[in-house]
């Protein structure tokens, strides 16, 4: 089905895009597969060719856009190359940017945000602990204050650019107390005593980004480094969530349309008993379903960027966004392998690293069944609460309506990434 959000403006940046992949990235796969990692010369280019920070303002060194539209379409070329390119520059400039921006002091943004957009800082977010991640109000890590810092004591785990990153915005509690209303953010910088990372996690897929573990061992942000203000952070994070759900959707889908345009191809070249596997009637059927799955995936997700752009995008919109095209992509991923036998299972083929890449689309920001819990909740289907939910629940409405009418779901969901 042809698209039609995008303008002539948004087709000339996808095609900086792809020249941007052709020349630094495709024929480099491998050596990032086995590093587990983006080199920084990655990062360095994709900031010559102005790919990171589009939405940061230009006199920091960003695009200066407005138009969510724009960074849709570096997205979905990122994810049709690789998933994990999509991740790890997606956590940089879609997800960690809007926090920098929009709550960053001047001097963070001046300290910050020409080396975040030259590919000179590279960032991640840490808000997962070892502890857990669906329950974000039950957080550890604490921050206590010290005259002119805060120490920083816990750790963080599944953070994505985590090895790499030489800034990560830390969620930590400042006040327990308070529960989720004692939530505060910090930028921390690498470097900074008693911060650590453990190794590269090894992953299932995904393996050309890096995921590791943060360890904060009484580390002293000076408090200068607070994003946003104190105790803020959790209703800071529940509003950027939707950004970082409808940008997981937007790979999710790019990422499943191309492997499956692959395996189209695939299916009308590969023979069987004198005919190409494709034209058998079952497997021709199956295309069509994927293909039918996979288009009408895209056009809610279409809908979901036009009214992102628009500044109109709800979190329960958001969340259907995020766990239908996980489970699409997952799904027709799987039929794909299928599709191309035992060439299908050898990691060599781009189908097979699709399909382990894919799994962890239904776990993370925010998993599937989270994303399914706020969506239910949103139909009035509360759970029986228990005294503790309920005191929660008042907490975090009234933060939000503290916050303004723009963001309508966190009293009636859990806080979750
Ligand atoms: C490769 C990778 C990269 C990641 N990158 C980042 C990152 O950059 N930053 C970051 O902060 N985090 C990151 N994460 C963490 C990710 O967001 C969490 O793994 C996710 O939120 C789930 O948390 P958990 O793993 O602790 O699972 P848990 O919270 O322990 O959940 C376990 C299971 O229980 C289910 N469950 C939990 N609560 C409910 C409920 N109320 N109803 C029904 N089912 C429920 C979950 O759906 C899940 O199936 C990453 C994870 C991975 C694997």
């Amino acid at each position: 089905m042809r698209r039609t959000i995008f303008s002539p403006e948004h087709e000339a940046l996808r095609a900086t895009a792809r020249e941007f992949l052709d020349r630094h990235v495709r024929p480099r796969m491998e050596q990032f597969a086995e590093a587990h990692g983006l080199p920084r010369d990655v990062w360095i280019e994709a900031g010559k060719q102005g790919l990171l920070g589009l939405m940061v303002p230009e006199e920091y060194g960003g695009g200066g856009s407005d138009d969510w539209l724009f960074t849709v379409v570096v997205s979905e070329e990122l994810a049709k190359v690789s998933a994990s390119l999509s991740t790890a520059i997606g956590i940089h400039s879609d997800v960690v940017a809007p926090y920098l921006v929009d709550l960053g002091t001047e001097e963070q943004k001046k300290r910050w945000l020409p080396g975040f957009c030259s590919g000179e800082i590279v960032t991640a977010i840490a808000m997962t602990e070892p502890s857990g991640g669906s329950d974000l109000a039950a957080l550890r890590t604490t921050a206590v204050r010290d005259g002119d810092a805060y120490v920083l004591n816990g750790s963080k785990t599944f953070i994505t650019n985590g090895f790499s990153a030489d800034l990560v915005i830390v969620a930590a509690s400042t006040s327990p107390e308070k529960g989720a209303r004692g939530i505060t953010l910090f930028g921390v910088e690498y470097g900074m005593e008693g911060f650590t990372r453990g190794r590269k996690l090894d992953k299932v897929g995904q393996i050309e980004s890096d995921t590791a573990e943060l360890f904060f061992d009484n580390v002293r942000v000076p408090a200068a480094n607070v994003i946003g203000e104190v105790d803020k952070g959790f209703v800071y994070m529940m509003e950027r969530l939707v950004q970082e759900r409808i940008g997981a959707a937007v790979s999710n889908t790019a990422q499943v349309s191309q492997i499956l345009q692959e395996t189209i191809e695939y299916a009308k070249e590969r023979k069987a008993f004198g005919q190409s596997i494709g034209s058998f009637q079952h497997n021709k059927f199956k295309l069509a379903e994927m293909v039918t799955k996979v288009e009408v995936t895209q056009a809610f997700v279409d809908q979901c960027n036009v009214a992102h752009a628009a500044g109109e995008l709800s979190a329960v919109d958001a969340a259907k966004a995020k766990w239908w095209s996980a489970q699409v992509q997952n799904e027709v991923l799987d039929e794909c392998v299928q599709l191309y036998g035992g060439y299908g299972y050898m990691n060599e083929y781009r189908v097979a690293r699709a399909w382990r890449d894919a799994r962890v689309t239904k776990i993370w920001a925010g998993s599937n069944e989270i994303m399914k819990e706020l969506i239910g909740r949103d139909l009035g289907l509360l759970r029986l609460l228990l005294a503790r939910d309920l005191a929660l629940l008042k907490t975090r409405s009234a933060e939000v309506q503290d916050h303004g009418a723009g963001y309508r779901a966190v009293g009636s969901k859990p806080g979750t990434v």
